[in-house]
């Protein structure tokens, strides 16, 4: 399961943060995900949970996901659809199947809360 090296990645950024700001917990991590960055969300939030008990610093910490809206363009008829779900099986105005995507690719850090 990939998604548990990720957050061990996720884990070690917090810690360089909360040791820059001096801080001793991290109470609160806002991350966007986007829907084909190929990361099971569900994934991911077990191993967030699992390892931040487990952990000193992020011990009760809240995981907060945002996912961010993909457009995908239909290579057919130029129709363009935003939508914050899975990719469309097909253009729903032409039928095409040959969609597009921009952006959902990437797995960001919003935001932080420490104390
Ligand atoms: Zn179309």
């Amino acid at each position: 399961m990939h998604e548990i090296s990720l957050v061990q990645g996720l884990f070690q950024q917090l810690k360089d943060l909360a040791d820059e700001n001096s801080a001793q917990k991290i109470t609160r991590v806002t991350m966007e995900i986007g829907p084909l960055c190929g990361v099971v969300l569900d994934s991911f939030q077990f191993g967030f949970e699992i390892l931040s008990a487990d952990d000193e610093m992020l011990r009760g910490a809240k995981l907060i996901v945002k996912i961010p809206d993909v457009s995908y363009k239909c290579t057919e008829c130029g129709h363009v659809e935003v939508i914050a779900g899975p990719r469309p099986e097909e253009c729903p105005k032409c039928k095409d199947l040959l969609l597009i995507p921009t952006g959902g690719e990437d797995l960001i850090l919003l935001q932080v809360e420490m104390e």
